[in-house]
């Protein structure tokens, strides 16, 4: 029977570029990508948000769905990682979530499994021993996990909203697309618009905003919040 893993658990692991299967695993797979994983790895990349969909994303909309899912391409002569090189990956301090728990995957509930085995993955017939909890600290794990709350309780919340649609309407997808994973472009559109003069988001607060893709990330949020779910996450200004 498959075993499931809980936080308090031990697990065997330790990956070395001395292994064999080094690199192997980034490779013919299918990557998931947050929204913030994207702004991690534009900002290691150092090109806008709109440059890295473009280069290094596949988005897949489904039928009736308001948000797609963001993959990350691989190459297309050897079905590699765009970022892989023979010392490892070039961006490993800001790797997506998903390379960051592999060999596990997550559950519900702070519970894991294996997604692969030992004849894959030597790191698994090592005899290094870790406490879960600890493991997962040390791959940058909580960081994400934090960043990404608010984004599965936006998907959460279009899940209740996508039970009711007949059909999707391509601007509400374009414009949370936008909001949360094309963040360069959003920034210039809350620039654009009148956003700082509708809410009551105060000078200092704005400049922030401006100036940091996680703080315009967590205003999108509380945007979407607010006009997708009429949340009271932000406050419009009175009208003179
Ligand atoms: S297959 Fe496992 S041990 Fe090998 S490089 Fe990938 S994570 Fe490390
Ligand atoms: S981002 Fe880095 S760790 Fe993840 S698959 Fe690509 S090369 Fe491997």
């Amino acid at each position: 029977m498959e075993k499931i893993f809980n936080l308090s658990d031990k697990i065997r692991f330790d990956c070395s570029p001395d292994l064999p299967c080094f690199t192997k695993c980034c490779g013919d797979v299918n990557i998931v990508l947050t929204p913030y994983d994207v702004i991690r790895m534009k900002n290691a990349l150092g090109i806008s948000s709109e440059d890295f969909l473009e280069r290094y994303a596949i988005i897949l909309y489904k039928e009736k769905k308001l948000l797609p899912m963001v993959l990350l391409k691989m190459r297309e002569e050897d079905k590699r990682c765009p970022f892989i090189t023979e010392d490892g990956c070039r961006i490993y301090a800001d790797r997506p979530w998903a390379c960051r728990m592999f060999p596990l995957e997550s559950l519900r509930g702070k519970r894991y499994r294996l997604i692969t085995n030992e004849e894959f993955c030597l790191g698994l017939k090592s005899d290094r021993e870790w406490k879960l909890s600890h493991w997962i600290m040390t791959q940058g794990v909580n960081e994400y996990d934090y960043m990404n709350e608010d984004f599965f309780e936006i998907l959460d919340g279009l899940k209740e909203i996508e039970k009711d649609i007949q059909d999707t309407n391509p601007k509400i997808q374009d414009m949370l697309f936008m909001s949360l994973y094309n963040i360069d472009k959003f920034r210039r559109f809350v620039n654009s618009t009148t956003f700082f003069q509708r809410f009551k988001v105060d000078r200092h607060k704005a400049k922030k905003i401006m100036e940091s893709d996680i703080e315009l990330f967590k205003f999108a949020i509380d945007w979407i919040k607010f006009w997708l779910f009429g949340k009271p996450t932000l406050k419009l200004r009175s009208k003179r």
